[in-house]
């Protein structure tokens, strides 16, 4: 892409009102704009760098046997009804809307009750099972705090993933496997290093669900990291009896502040009972699914990188997430060298399906370079008078700011 025709600006300044890094940084790098607290439109590089993460996530979701769907955000109220989630004193986040003819409508912040309720149209044997069924979809939650820029929206986008399956035998086999996945997508992203499989609270079918906390001091969770074992504990469920089961010594446990950028969790029969989601076994007797349901954030974890990456230069991409692997920066000459030169590396490239964006704007070296730094793309190559002296391009790492130069041929 040409930045020339990119219509986003870059700016010097955040917007006031905005305290959150991971925000003020996509704000002023031209990647998002704020409609209102908690709600963020997406532009054109940060729908990159969005598509991106969501296709890794949809990569390994296929893997462990998903089938994609896309569920509605309006929702119907007899169905949370039945689950007695649909009450404002029982769950304070709906949004809710009220139908002109009358009668009222929420609006999606998770999707368990609709899925199960929509699953009785398709699973009636063992032979149905296990299945796993997934979407990302627009969530809209009233949170109270939204304060942490895309780490904490009131709209925003979900992977929810859903398995069903006989018993609880086939379940946990299940959970294991999207546990599996998840630790492969944080790796993809480039925030395996920093992120936990940590213990948390299990609702009433299992002891513990697994949350995927990475740290940052940006983060809202208190956790207790194992760094020998890899693991952690949520300060919620921390005590002497979880430490036992996980074979943990307080003293080797260090407290830090995380983000939770995914979650597991077996949900039994909770919602298949509620909702009555039941399938007929080998003896033909009928039996409840067992559930399990698996989240991530695309958008926090799109924000949790920024937190962890950037430096005060700007944003700083992990290759597997970059709006473009390559920033061409053209510093034109009088005589058109240099651009011709840019233009036919830049077609090279492109032709090559490499993605670069190239900067061909009459604009100052200085201008173009803090601008590249800002938007973070992982290599930038600068072409110039001095470099094609040499035949050859500048090749700068935004993460180490090592500068070499490439001879053009070999690019
Ligand atoms: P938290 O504990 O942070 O409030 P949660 O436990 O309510 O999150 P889930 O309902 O399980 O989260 O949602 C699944 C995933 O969706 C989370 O792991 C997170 O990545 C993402 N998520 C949850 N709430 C938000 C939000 N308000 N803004 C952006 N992403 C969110
Ligand atoms: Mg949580």
């Amino acid at each position: 892409m040409r930045q020339s025709e990119l219509f986003t600006k870059t700016r010097r300044e955040a917007p006031k009102d905005e305290v959150a890094k991971n925000a003020q940084l996509l704000i002023r790098a031209g990647y998002i704009h704020k409609e209102t607290a908690g709600a963020y439109s997406y532009l054109p590089l940060g729908l990159r760098v969005l598509n991106k993460i969501v296709g890794v996530i949809r990569e390994e979701m296929n893997v462990i046997g998903g089938q994609e769907v896309l569920l509605t955000a309006l929702q119907n109220k007899e169905t949370w009804q039945a689950s007695g989630r649909w009450d404002d004193k029982d769950l304070e986040i709906w949004f809710k809307t009220s139908l002109k003819g009358g009668g009222e409508l929420g609006l999606g912040f998770t999707h368990e009750e609709p899925l199960t309720a929509l699953m009785k149209d398709h699973i009636r044997s063992f032979r149905d099972l296990p299945v796993g069924v997934y979407q990302f979809q627009t969530k809209f939650r009233n949170e109270p705090r939204a304060k942490s820029g895309l780490m904490r929206g009131r709209e925003f986008l979900m992977k929810d993933l859903y398995t069903f399956c006989k018993d609880e035998k086939e379940q946990n086999e299940y959970y294991e496997k999207a546990k599996q996945a998840y630790i492969r997508i944080f790796d993809r992203l480039g925030i395996g290093g920093e992120t936990y499989v940590t213990f948390a609270s299990g609702g009433s079918f299992s002891k513990y669900s697994h949350e995927f906390q990475t740290l940052t001091d940006a983060g809202e969770d208190t956790i207790y990291v194992s760094e020998a074992k890899k693991i952690a504990v949520n300060k919620e469920v921390m005590n002497d009896e979880v430490l036992k089961d996980l074979g943990l010594h307080r003293s080797d446990l260090c407290e830090k502040k995380a983000v939770e950028v995914g979650n597991i969790f077996n949900l039994g029969t909770k919602f298949s009972d509620a909702l009555n989601l039941v399938y007929k076994d080998e003896k033909g007797q009928s039996k409840p699914v067992w559930m399990g349901s698996y989240g991530i954030g695309p958008g926090r974890v799109m924000g949790t990188i920024v937190e962890l990456k950037s430096d005060d230069k700007g944003l700083v991409w992990p290759e597997s997430v970059a709006p473009f692997a390559i920033h061409l920066v053209a510093l034109f000459d009088q005589s058109g060298k240099v651009k011709k030169a840019a233009d036919d590396l830049y077609s090279k490239l492109s032709a090559k399906g490499v993605e670069v964006l190239y900067d061909d704007r009459e604009l100052s070296a200085g201008e173009k370079f803090s601008d590249a730094d800002l938007i973070g793309i992982p290599k930038r190559y600068v072409v110039s008078e001095k470099t094609l002296a040499n035949d050859s391009v500048e090749v700068k790492d935004r993460v180490t700011g090592k500068i070499e130069l490439a001879p053009t041929f070999k690019l």
